[in-house]
């Protein structure tokens, strides 16, 4: 197909204003760009976080989204591993220098100069994107647009977040049962973990949905849980529960926290961190990551609990999102 010369595109001007609904221009791809007609883009708690001015430096105005399922239209020069009609998903890290200390050493997420979709690169809440191909992956045909696109954040992310704990023992908590926790949760039961998911306390609705994803047990998160954990990841932006999960984790285990933004983590006794606990984050992802991550949630027969929203409603999924009413992960479709 050929692409139209305007697209509708949901536009953030700045943080703490409402998306607005615009029309813009078709951008064209560059060297080793591809043009994508966008099929299907996830809302992720970052396009809250993003919204809410609680990332530093955005690029403004900007069109969010970084789950995003797309086809190709066209590509720039040196894209022939990507023809028009292939399907791709395209993540939140969008280039690297490759030059810098981190991306010579293997630790491409952490690139000085980094560039992310829906943050400093323009993203999927809109008809079209561009996106360097390097750094698009192709999606199992197995899984429809719509449940495959929070796989490009909350499933990248979440299994990033996995590989720090998967060595460690069977018990593994999850902390904050959202769209991440209900695909990790799947991955590692696949693989013979026992997860144990703690969520809000009082939170029935979203303990059963635990329970439905993989979960063995579902509890409050101030609950102790019925065994030792050997590792927990923390995916609710709450920096009180670091010192809650260090409590449940055994000595040597890990606590990982899973997300870009937390609130402030209180201070806390340091016996809960020795014995050689450890508290770490996870930062963006690699492509690695997600080369090892698509295959794998194949072949786990991953199932992605989606709403749909067309793509002019990206502010009410946001608001349900912040307000925690959505079961599973919205998805934006733009029609
Ligand atoms: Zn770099
Ligand atoms: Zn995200």
């Amino acid at each position: 197909m050929n692409a139209p010369a305007a697209m509708q595109a949901m536009v953030l001007d700045a943080p703490h204003r409402p998306l607005e609904l615009r029309s813009l221009p078709v951008p064209s791809p560059g060297p080793g760009e591809v043009l994508l007609k966008v099929r299907a883009c996830g809302v992720c708690r970052t396009d809250l976080h993003l919204v809410d001015g609680e990332l530093p430096e955005p690029r403004l105005p900007i069109i969010p989204g970084h789950e995003v399922i797309g086809e190709v239209v066209a590509g720039g020069e040196g894209t022939p591993q990507f023809p028009p009609g292939r399907r791709l998903g395209v993540p939140w890290l969008g280039w690297t220098c490759g030059e810098c200390e981190a991306c010579r050493s293997g630790r491409e997420n952490l690139c000085e100069r980094a560039r992310f979709h829906g943050y400093t690169l323009d993203g999927g809440y809109a008809q079209f994107l561009c996106a360097d191909a390097r750094y698009c992956f192709p999606i199992p045909p197995d899984i429809d647009d719509a449940h495959a696109a929070p796989l490009l954040c909350a499933g990248l992310i979440g299994f990033r977040s996995y590989r720090f704990c998967r060595d460690a023992g069977p018990a593994l908590g999850i902390y904050g049962f959202g769209a991440a926790a209900h695909i990790l949760a799947q991955i590692a039961a696949f693989e013979g973990k026992q997860v144990f998911a703690f969520t809000r306390p009082g939170d029935r609705a979203a303990q059963h949905f635990a329970r439905q994803h993989g979960a063995a047990w579902a509890g409050d998160a101030d609950e102790t849980p019925p065994r030792p954990l050997d590792a927990a990841i923390i995916f609710a932006p709450a920096g009180e529960l670091v010192p809650t999960a260090l409590a449940a984790v055994k000595p040597g285990g890990v606590v990982v926290c899973g997300g870009i933004h937390m609130s402030d983590i209180p201070s806390f006794p340091y016996r809960l961190l020795w014995q050689e606990r450890v508290v770490r984050s996870v930062a963006n992802l690699q492509r690695r990551d997600g080369e090892e991550f698509f295959p794998l949630a194949a072949r786990a027969g991953v199932r992605t609990e989606v709403e749909l929203f067309p793509l002019e409603e990206a502010n009410l999924a946001l608001d349900r999102l912040r307000a925690g009413r959505l079961s599973g992960a919205a998805v934006l479709l733009p029609g």
